[in-house]
């Protein structure tokens, strides 16, 4: 990692040449420290050996590695607590009756009475072939906007499965286009498209399309296509309104706004979805909603389940009922703001938000384009070896052009206040002549103006 930033550093100021040089000696004399095990100076010889030439990792830094990527996210020490439980035999008579209840209680994430949820061992990547193979045939026409790494992905899934995909590109930034969608279907007379897919929340880009407007796009058209919708890092954080907004089938991963390890692939599908089963083609073993539906009617999975990320799951649930789904869903806008405030207090230095329309905006995640010239695969590393802190990198297209934070998940203002502090130093590492402070006052301004007391607080004023 540091060899990277030290030659990738041929393009920045001596600052960060200075540090590579530093970090360059020093990593070289912990090598040969180590090397030398018969050691003169009376230190002990290190527990692991070291070969020539491997850079030692026995240091750990002080503090918290401050984690700030779109997922994984954070994980709240209720939830660690819950995880590290025995393991447990799923078939004793006591797991039916939590597993029941937690698929169940489930239904809040989504905000469904009549959708079935299903938790498959796997990520969101999982569910998003387990919505595809269940619900179609090979040849079969489906719609899907693109308009980042994610939402190509999905695209590229729909293509290697034999599906027809009619691609929406999107320049990267904007969201889905309703009108564009409707157009689409209403071209469509004979009723071909089986399915309209969406990205809820473009992670490369950081831009939230309007599921609602989606929607209604359909209905005007008079549309019978199923509507898929990626929900991997708006669900927890973006409403969804899965029966309202008629949604077939939403997908999530556990590690994403729900603040788990990574593990669970989620999956919500609706009784058009689940009808759609008896007709659907395409071959599916692993990812077959009957045997996953008919083993959970006995409270029973197909094969193991992950059990300690479902007693996991059952506390991540609590938490968000305990704040309420709503709250929580303002208190990550109320972050995202803030957020994009430091961004826009940083135009004097050449900074932009890369989401095009505010009505896009991300609650989860925001997406910055540095200026002309900073190569932000350097800023994040920088950020990483100096700071410990973890930012996201510029995926595909625009690697290297922008960087994101992410604000999803189990997170405060204070924690985002560091966060912004952190890349501002790392700005400045790279050349960036930010002035130093502007972004996280103009943060800190916001949430000390928008905060309120912390509910289980309020008996302690
Ligand atoms: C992370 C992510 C995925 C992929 O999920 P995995 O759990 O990594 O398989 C898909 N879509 C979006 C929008 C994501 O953010």
């Amino acid at each position: 990692m540091m060899a990277s930033v030290c030659k990738s550093g041929a393009s920045v100021r001596g600052a960060v040449h200075a540090m590579c040089r530093q970090v360059q000696q020093m990593s070289v004399a912990g090598v040969r420290g180590f090397a030398s095990s018969s050691s003169s100076s009376g230190l002990p010889s290190p527990a692991v050996p070291q070969q020539e030439g491997m850079t030692p990792y026995s240091y750990i830094p002080p503090g918290r590695n401050h984690l700030f990527v779109p997922g994984p996210c954070n994980l709240p020490h209720r939830v660690q607590v819950a995880m590290a439980s025995l393991a447990e035999n799923h078939r004793d008579v006591g797991f039916p009756y939590f597993a029941t209840q937690l698929l169940n209680d489930m239904k809040y994430l989504f905000k469904t009475e009549s959708g079935r949820v299903m938790l498959f061992p796997g990520t969101g990547t999982g569910g998003w072939e387990s919505c595809l193979t269940n619900t179609l045939s090979p040849g079969d026409k489906v719609v899907c906007f693109r308009y980042g790494v994610f939402s190509h992905l999905w695209v590229d899934m729909a293509q290697r499965l034999g599906l027809n995909v009619i691609v929406l590109d999107e320049e990267w930034g904007n969201g889905a286009d309703e009108e564009r969608l409707k157009r689409v279907l209403e071209e469509d007379v004979n009723k071909e498209i089986k399915a309209v897919m969406v990205v809820q929340n473009e992670t490369t880009t950081g831009v939230t399309s309007d599921l609602l407007k989606c929607r209604q796009a359909i209905n005007a058209a008079q549309h019978p296509a199923l509507f898929f919708v990626d929900g991997v890092s708006g669900i927890g954080a973006t409403d969804m309104k899965f029966d309202e907004w008629g949604i077939d089938v939403a997908v999530t991963g556990s590690q994403k706004a729900l603040s788990l390890p990574t593990g669970l692939g989620i999956v919500c599908a609706s009784q058009k979805a689940i009808a759609a089963r008896s007709g659907a083609k395409l071959n599916k073993v692993y990812f077959d909603w009957n045997d996953m539906m008919k083993a959970n009617d006995a409270g029973s999975f197909p094969y193991t389940p992950a059990s300690q990320l479902m007693r996991g799951m059952r506390v991540a649930i609590d938490m968000l009922m305990e704040e309420g789904l709503d709250n929580a869903f303002a208190r990550h806008a109320r972050l995202a703001e803030g957020t994009r405030r430091a961004v826009r207090a940083w135009e004097h230095a050449g900074l932009e938000i890369l989401c095009k329309d505010p009505r896009w905006y991300s609650n989860s995640l925001t997406v910055i384009k540095a200026p002309e010239g900073v190569n932000t695969t350097e800023l994040v590393n920088v950020a990483y070896n100096r700071y410990n802190l973890s930012l996201g990198l510029g995926l595909a297209k625009v690697a290297g052009k922008v960087f994101r934070i992410g604000h999803l998940g189990d997170m405060n203002e204070v924690s985002m206040l560091g966060a912004i502090a952190g890349t501002e130093m790392a700005l400045r590492d790279v050349g960036v002549n930010l002035q130093m402070g502007s972004g996280v006052g103009a943060a800190a301004a916001y949430w000390q103006e928008t905060s309120s007391i912390i509910p289980s607080r309020v008996q302690a004023m």
